[in-house]
């Protein structure tokens, strides 16, 4: 067995998942380095147009699994899914965003295929013809590679935000794998959905991210990171602090137990820059620190600090940034 397959996931609202080009840009240089080809799965229910997005330079075929059953979204169904693309593939390395679903699928496939698995991966290489995964431990303090010599098939989830997305156009075949789903791969149903609100749903896509941590005060003060946000078209986010504190919801959460972001302008505000925080943004294109203590560990990575109290530099930095935009 030869090959890649990535998997391309597909959201709650029907959309493909940015973190799905991720995969394909992680899975591009190990397809390259292996031989066999990289092919894209998608899985879902009237994805034809979704599944036309992974025609990205470096993709060879894309299988696209359809089902009507699927627009209710079933771990037991997309495993199903995977381990028939993996067999008609042929593949023998596979890559799942790290998601929420691909976390559920990733274990189950790897068992049913009898295949290695390694979590959460920041980076992943061919050498001698398998995979090597590399994923951060001790708390963001380290990097570890993994390697699976036992198993014929090598398995990893990646970490959404930790690699570039692909881009390109390509000219990959498109071909529908009809899958034999069992009555097992449905026995759960979701009925319904309910959207928590917040400008956090879009923090994968996000130009500019603005940050704020326990700096802030309390949390109405989060406002003005809201404001901050709003001018530049961003997202906004928070530390595990404020997140623990009930001020913001988890989903806003970045770092090693939370999201990970990559934007172009990421704006930490009232943030210590404690590793575990800097594991989930450290990729982003431009890293601005306000925050008054001059020693704070967020301006050791940061390209731009700001030493001077928020609540003095986001009234003024937010109101400038409004009037640049127009
Ligand atoms: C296993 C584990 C996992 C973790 N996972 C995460 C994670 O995913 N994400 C995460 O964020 N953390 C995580 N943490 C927690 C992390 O170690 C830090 O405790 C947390 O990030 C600190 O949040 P903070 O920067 O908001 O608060 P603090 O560390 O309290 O920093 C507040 C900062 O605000 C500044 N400040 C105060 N007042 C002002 C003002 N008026 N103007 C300007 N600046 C001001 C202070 O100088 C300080 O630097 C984890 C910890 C562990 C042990």
């Amino acid at each position: 067995m030869a090959g890649v397959l990535v998997v391309g996931e597909i959201g709650a609202n029907g959309a493909l998942r940015h973190v799905a080009l991720e995969a394909v840009e992680a899975g591009k240089s190990v397809a390259s380095a292996m031989g066999g080809g990289l092919t894209a799965l998608v899985i879902g229910s009237n994805i034809a147009a979704e599944a036309a997005k992974m025609n990205i330079a470096g993709v060879d075929k894309i299988l696209v699994v359809d089902d009507p059953r699927l627009a209710s979204p079933s771990a037991e169904a997309a495993t199903t899914a995977i381990v028939a693309a993996v067999k008609a593939s042929g593949a023998s390395v596979v890559l799942i965003p790290g998601t929420t679903a691909g976390r559920d699928s990733a274990p189950r496939a790897a068992a049913r295929l009898n295949a290695g698995l390694a979590a959460d991966c920041v980076a992943v290489a061919a050498e001698n013809g398998a995979l090597v995964a590399t994923r951060t431990v001790l708390g963001g303090r380290a990097q570890t590679e993994i390697r699976m010599p036992g198993s014929s098939i090598q398995m990893a989830t990646i970490r959404p935000g930790a690699f570039a997305k692909a881009e390109g156009a390509g000219s990959a075949s498109t071909e529908s794998l009809a899958v034999d789903f069992g009555t097992e791969d449905f026995r759960v149903v979701v009925t319904g959905m309910t959207s928590k609100g917040g400008g956090a749903s879009n923090l994968d896509s996000a130009p500019v991210v603005v940050a704020g941590g326990r700096g802030l005060k309390e949390p109405a003060n989060f406002a003005l990171v809201e404001d901050l946000a709003a001018a530049f078209g961003g997202a906004v986010g928070a530390t595990r602090a404020v997140v623990d504190a009930g001020w913001r919801d988890h989903h806003e959460q970045i770092g090693q137990t939370g999201r990970t972001v990559a934007p172009g302008l990421y704006i930490a505000v009232g943030v210590s820059g404690a590793v575990q925080h800097n594991v989930g943004m450290q990729g982003s294109g431009a890293i601005v620190a306000i925050n008054r203590d001059p020693d704070a560990p967020i301006f050791k990575i940061a390209q731009f600090g700001i030493v001077g109290d928020l609540f003095d530099v986001l009234p003024a930095l937010t109101q400038q940034v409004k009037a640049a935009r127009g």
